[in-house]
């Protein structure tokens, strides 16, 4: 039995949850509040729980060709640029779990799904029209939209996904009138020419550097010519809204001393953009017909690179539990819930520890990197068995 399901947000998670719907043979109107969807300056890794749906649903040959698949994570000292040891990816990847571990930047991510979603008749996309409020009975829901001219409009479907990210609506709609709490961390965000990253570092190689002030990744993305960075800074205070223009200078004062190459990295570029990371536990990801997907319900700090990857299996899960329960709409997202909560709130708690990791004290950090070159690359991979070998 096919339904017409109301999606709202054209993030990652509404885009991948309106896919996979739409093959399964439902009809989709995907409701996003902007016109533009281009995101500048961020890239995603995507692991293997993640890749291997966005594969079955027919991504492979896209994805392959713009992603990247760095062979592995190699971790350092943000202070003395000592290597601590090394997460195996590539190969290692790719035979544990029969799927890869990309990195790939956000735009091209979100322009593959966009073409997907775009070609599927199915799926009907509405830009420029934000969601404000929505209610539903025994028979179907009803969408209350505004548009970007202020008209009023209403859509009746039979079911809604609230996708809407971290500061969601359908969030209250459904009852949890919580707002997502500032949790210490600035992430701080940029893409810099890979030409420019110090030639010591190996264009196919994650970088991650621990510091007890803070941390940074950085990964090769557009074919190894630009390298992402993200930097995480600690911070008792938010930055003003939620995406800020940053000055260099400011991050390295917080940092203090750090190794010569990783300042070489960091100062390659001017133009950052500033996120403050918040969040709100996993609580109730659906009631009645209306469900809640990704960042609007388990909104996860970025310290495991998870969110997005969450969001893809929340999509997965929908589609499976509404061809479970065909006839009962209530019934499939009631499965769906029992089913993703305790997942989600493992990777919430598992990705806020570690934070804590990453920025011990030296005390605790002499043991943490006698256990990090201890595990040895693969070893670091099969304390995350849980997460990448996930199957639903
Ligand atoms: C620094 C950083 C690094 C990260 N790195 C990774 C990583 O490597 N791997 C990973 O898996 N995750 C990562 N994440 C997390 C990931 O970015 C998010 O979890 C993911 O993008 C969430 O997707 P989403 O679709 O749930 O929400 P969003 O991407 O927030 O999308 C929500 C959409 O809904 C729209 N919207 C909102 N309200 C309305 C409304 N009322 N009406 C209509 N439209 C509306 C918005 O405009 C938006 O397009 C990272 C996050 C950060 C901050």
């Amino acid at each position: 039995m096919s339904h017409h399901i109301a999606i709202i947000g054209a993030g990652i998670g509404g885009l991948t949850s309106a896919l996979a719907l739409a093959n399964a043979g439902h009809r989709i109107t995907l409701i996003e509040r902007s016109t533009g969807f281009s995101e500048v300056g961020a890239g995603l890794q995507l692991s293997p729980n993640a890749s291997r749906i966005l594969i079955a649903l027919g991504l492979g040959p896209a994805l392959q060709r713009a992603a990247s698949d760095p062979t592995r994570v190699v971790i350092r000292s943000m202070k003395s640029g000592n290597r601590i040891g090394e997460i195996a990816l590539r190969d290692h990847m790719q035979s544990t779990y029969q799927a890869p571990y990309w990195v790939i930047h956000r735009a091209d991510l979100q322009t593959i799904l966009l073409d997907a979603v775009r070609s599927r008749p199915n799926i009907q996309l509405l830009v420029g029209r934000t969601v404000t409020n929505a209610t539903q009975d025994n028979t179907g829901v009803s969408v209350a939209i505004t548009t970007a001219g202020g008209a009023l409009e209403n859509l009746q479907a039979d079911m809604l996904i609230g996708a809407d990210g971290v500061r969601s609506t359908i969030r209250k709609v459904i009852g949890d009138t919580r707002s997502p709490v500032y949790q210490g961390y600035i992430a701080w965000r940029t893409t810099i020419d890979s030409q420019l990253a110090p030639a010591s570092l190996p264009r196919d190689e994650t970088g991650l550097w621990l510091g007890t002030h803070g941390h940074v990744v950085h990964y090769p993305i557009k074919n190894g010519s630009l390298t992402n960075i993200v930097a995480i800074q600690r911070s008792k205070e938010p930055v003003e809204g939620w995406t800020a223009p940053g000055k260099l200078s400011d991050l390295l004062v917080s940092y203090g001393t750090i190794a010569p190459e990783l300042k070489q990295l960091l100062s390659s570029q001017n133009d950052w953009l500033l996120w403050s990371l918040a969040y709100v536990t996993a609580q109730k990801m659906f009631q009645g017909r209306i469900a809640l997907l990704g960042d609007a319900v388990h909104p996860v700090l970025p310290f495991l690179a998870q969110g997005a990857a969450l969001a893809i299996e929340d999509a997965a899960c929908i589609v499976q539990e509404l061809a479970a329960s065909p006839d009962n709409i209530t019934q499939a997202l009631a499965s769906y819930h029992a089913k993703r909560i305790d997942r989600a709130r493992k990777v919430q708690d598992n990705s806020k520890r570690n934070g804590k990791i990453y920025h011990a004290p030296a005390l605790i950090a002499v043991p943490r990197n006698m256990v990090i070159s201890r595990s040895g690359p693969t070893g670091m991979v099969k304390r995350y068995d849980w997460l990448y070998g996930y199957k639903g």
